[in-house]
C-alpha cells in the first residue's frame, strides 16, 4: 500500500496552560476527502494549521506524503526544519480559508499568478496560461480582470481556490470555505470543491455543510475538546452516530 497523504498519531497542542488538540489521530488516503466537524472552539482549525506548518506540535507526528511535518528525517535522527524547509513543504499544501485573503489592489489573474511567479519563479507567460485554465474550471473565466472588490464573496472564494491550486498542491485543506458567504453564493463555492474532489484531490475540509460531507467525503470525522469523538464512513457518522456529542452536535447544525 503507498503512504497516506496525511497521517496523524497523537497529535497535540497546547495554547499557555491551555491543551487544544489532545492527541489527534487521523489519516487521509491520496484522493481521499475528509470532512472534520465539531462544535466552535474544539480545535478544527488549529489542527489545520498544524498541518499547514503553521503551528508547531507539542506531541504526536503528523506527516504529508511521507514527510514529518516540521522535521527531516536523517537516518534515525530528526531535525528541525529551517524556515527554507518549511516554506518549500508548506508550497506543497494548500490553504483555503473562511475570509478570502486575497490581494485587493491584484486582479482575479494577478492574485492567481502571484505565488508562482514568485515562489515558482514561473515565467510570466507560462503563470497566465495556467491562471487562466484554473479561473476557467472555478468558473470565472470572465473575471479575470477583475478586483477582488469588483467580485462577490462566492466569486473571491472561487478566485481564493485557483490560486491555491495554481502552486500544484498535492493537499488541500478548507477550514470553513463556506462559513462566511452569503447563503445563495454557497452552492457555487461547494460546486467547485465537488469537482475539484471528483478530479482526485486529497483535501480535508472544515465545515457545518452536513449535505456536502454526506456526498462528497469518504470519512467524517468528529472532534470535540480536542479530540476525536467519533470517525467513519459519512453513512454512519453523520446518519447513525454513536456518540450522544455527535447526535447533539448533528441536531444543532441539520
Ligand atoms: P475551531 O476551529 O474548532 O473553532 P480553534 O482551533 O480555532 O477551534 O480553537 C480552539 C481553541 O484554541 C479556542 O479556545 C481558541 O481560543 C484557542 N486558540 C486558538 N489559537 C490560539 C492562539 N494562537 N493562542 C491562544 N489560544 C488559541
Ligand atoms: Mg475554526
Amino acid at each position: 500500500m503507498s503512504t497516506p497523504m496525511l497521517v496523524a498519531e497523537g497529535v497535540r497542542k497546547s495554547f499557555g496552560d491551555s491543551e487544544i488538540l489532545r492527541g489527534i489521530d487521523l489519516t487521509v488516503g491520496h484522493g481521499e476527502v475528509l470532512c472534520l466537524l465539531g462544535p466552535s472552539g474544539s480545535g478544527k482549525s488549529t489542527f489545520l494549521r498544524c498541518v499547514n506548518h503553521l503551528e508547531r506540535l507539542d506531541g504526536g507526528l503528523l506527516s504529508v506524503d511521507g514527510e514529518l511535518v516540521g522535521y527531516r528525517r536523517d537516518g534515525d535522527v530528526l531535525h528541525e526544519l529551517r524556515p527554507r524547509e518549511v516554506a518549500s513543504r508548506r508550497a506543497h499544501i494548500g490553504m483555503v480559508f473562511q475570509r478570502f485573503h486575497l490581494f485587493p489592489h491584484m486582479t482575479a489573474l494577478e492574485n492567481v499568478i502571484e505565488a508562482p511567479c514568485r515562489v515558482r519563479k514561473q515565467s510570466k507567460q507560462a503563470a497566465v496560461a495556467r491562471a487562466r485554465e484554473l479561473l476557467e474550471r472555478v468558473g470565472l473565466a470572465d473575471k479575470a480582470d477583475s478586483y477582488p472588490s469588483q467580485l462577490s464573496g462566492g466569486q473571491q472564494q472561487r478566485v481564493a481556490i485557483a490560486r491555491s491550486l495554481a502552486m500544484e498542491p498535492k493537499l488541500m485543506l478548507f477550514d470553513e470555505p463556506t462559513s462566511a458567504l452569503d447563503p445563495e453564493l454557497v452552492g457555487e463555492v461547494l460546486t467547485v470543491m465537488r469537482d475539484l474532489a471528483a478530479s482526485g484531490m486529497t483535501m480535508v475540509v472544515v465545515t457545518h455543510e452536513i449535505g456536502f460531507a454526506r456526498e462528497v467525503a469518504d470519512q467524517v470525522v468528529f472532534m470535540d475538546g480536542g479530540v476525536v469523538v467519533e470517525s467513519g464512513p459519512p453513512d454512519e457518522v453523520l446518519t447513525r452516530p454513536r456518540h450522544e456529542r455527535t447526535k447533539s452536535f448533528l441536531g444543532k447544525v441539520i
